[in-house]
């Protein structure tokens, strides 16, 4: 069965394209009409932009000169916490919602170099708080393979605009597995770069030792195809590395994968787990080492996450004060003012983790909350450098289950548990990717599972290397 234009990858797009099977102006059609189309029900979008009739045509002509890059001419979605000049970034807050860009992001800037085409800004917690989308002031996104069901989160709209083919591939945001969880709730490839990879600049803070962009694709070669458009040192961004920050370990012919086992134990729902141990044994099979390593502070991880990223949040989002940027009420005092337009610009969870992060950072309780959270951080990455020194890359789960119904986690701890596997990339810098390893039944429903992958800081690539084998992929 032939694929429809926007079923397609990245790489299956751009070679039709060179092949002149379809033009540009007809894949940016499909996508842009199957987002029309399904994009009342899915809400994957905040909104659709327009055709940008330049720069189809002038895609076309690079694509016609025979010296185009593979991005040219390929739509793709934007979460809307990413900035494109002239665009609305609300990062689906009220606070945002006729926030402007003045500027793009150096992403945006690098994948516009490219010739790439933007469908829309995708929908999203509120400043990317959650793994769900249920966060979002304008409504969840809903999982197209069940729409009973959430997209993930906090790059919710982003996955479920990717899941239902509305636009070939996707940018989210990652701060605590926010492109990983997505991306295993719907089926798709999803890469948190190394911390300083690619660029800040022009993202939405959120928590800023932890934020970092990536693709959201179908598939591990686009992948790599986003990721290596978007890295690279940035004087925009001082956090920024450069290829040689961190001294490379070479893996060999074949890969020793870690397995924390001790973290496996409970909490994963059982055919998720058997999902796991197969994928498991199939790379074993194909002459890859399995090794069992110990990572005994990753149980900390995640209050540690929950302590650092509001104290973070908190510092970030004091620049929205009605005055500065987006909402302003106006009270019959400054303070009032800030008040008033604090209280009716962020949603509940945003206001949740702004006090959390207040608490943390005030002079009564820092030792005892922030700074231990940061000596535990320490820990961690120490532990997971001694644990690749037996071992190439470390795999778990993605998520414990599949994707799950709305309104089940409103419990905000029960929410917060969906990240247990995914913070500590955050925490350490070092960069994971979740790839697709198999579906399981829920409610007669087919839904995908993700197998998760970190590697040391900077071994990106191996990442690819190791979800290409998962996939059956060759790069
Ligand atoms: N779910 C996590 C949180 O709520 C991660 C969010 C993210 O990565 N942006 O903080």
């Amino acid at each position: 069965m032939t694929k429809s234009l926007n079923e397609l990858s990245i790489i299956e797009a751009a070679s039709a394209l060179r092949a002149k099977e379809f033009s540009v102006r007809d894949l940016w059609d499909a996508c842009a009409n199957a987002a029309k189309e399904r994009n009342p029900e899915l809400n994957a979008f905040l909104e659709l932009f327009e055709a940008d009739d330049a720069a189809i045509e002038s895609a076309q002509k690079r694509i016609d000169s025979g010296h185009a890059p593979l991005l040219c001419g390929i739509p793709l979605a934007m979460k809307d916490n990413i900035l494109i000049e002239g665009k609305i970034a609300s990062a689906a807050s009220k606070m945002l919602a006729n926030y402007r860009a003045t500027y793009d992001a150096t992403v945006t800037k690098k994948l516009k170099e490219e010739g790439a085409l933007f469908v829309g800004r995708t929908n999203m917690d509120e400043f990317a708080m959650g793994s769900s989308t249920e966060h979002s002031a304008y409504g969840p996104a809903k999982n197209p393979l069940d729409t009973s069901r959430v997209p993930g989160g906090s790059s919710g709209g982003s996955s479920a605009a990717v899941a239902a083919n509305l636009a070939l591939a996707a940018l989210g945001t990652d701060t605590g597995g926010s492109i990983r969880q997505p991306a295993a709730h719907t089926g798709l490839v999803g890469m948190k770069p190394t911390y300083g990879a690619v660029s800040r600049s022009g993202l939405i803070a959120l928590g800023s030792s932890l934020d970092q962009a990536g693709p959201l694709t179908k598939s591990v070669a686009d992948a790599k195809l986003l990721y290596d458009v978007m890295k690279g040192s940035d004087p925009l961004d001082a956090t920024t590395i450069t290829s040689d920050t961190y001294t490379k370990k070479e893996a060999g012919a074949t890969l020793r994968i870690g397995v924390p086992r001790h973290l496996l134990a409970e909490g994963i729902d059982e055919d998720v787990a058997a999902q796991f141990e197969s994928t498991l044994a199939a790379l074993e099979a194909e002459g890859h080492t399995l090794i069992d390593v110990s990572l005994p502070t990753s149980g900390y991880a995640l209050p540690v996450y929950y302590v650092i990223m509001p104290a973070e949040a908190s510092a970030n989002l004091a620049r929205f004060d009605g005055v500065r940027y987006g909402l302003a009420e106006r009270g019959g005092t400054l303070l009032e003012d800030y008040v008033k337009s604090r209280t009716s610009g962020f949603g509940t969870e945003t206001i949740r983790r702004i006090l959390l992060g207040t608490f943390v950072l005030s002079s009564g309780y820092i030792d005892a909350y922030y700074r231990k959270a940061d000596q535990a951080r320490g820990v961690l990455r120490a532990e997971y450098d001694a644990a690749f020194e037996s071992c190439d890359v470390i795999a778990f789960p993605t998520t414990p289950s599949p994707a799950f119904k709305f309104g089940d986690k409103s419990d905000p701890v029960s929410m917060y548990l969906e990240d247990i596997f995914t913070v500590t990339a955050n925490l350490t810098g070092m960069p994971a990717i979740s790839v697709p390893m198999g579906n399981v039944e829920r409610d007669g429903v087919s839904l995908p599972t993700g197998i998760h992958f970190t590697a040391p800081l900077g071994a990106d690539d191996l990442l690819f290397r190791i979800g290409a084998l998962v996939t059956g992929e060759t790069l």
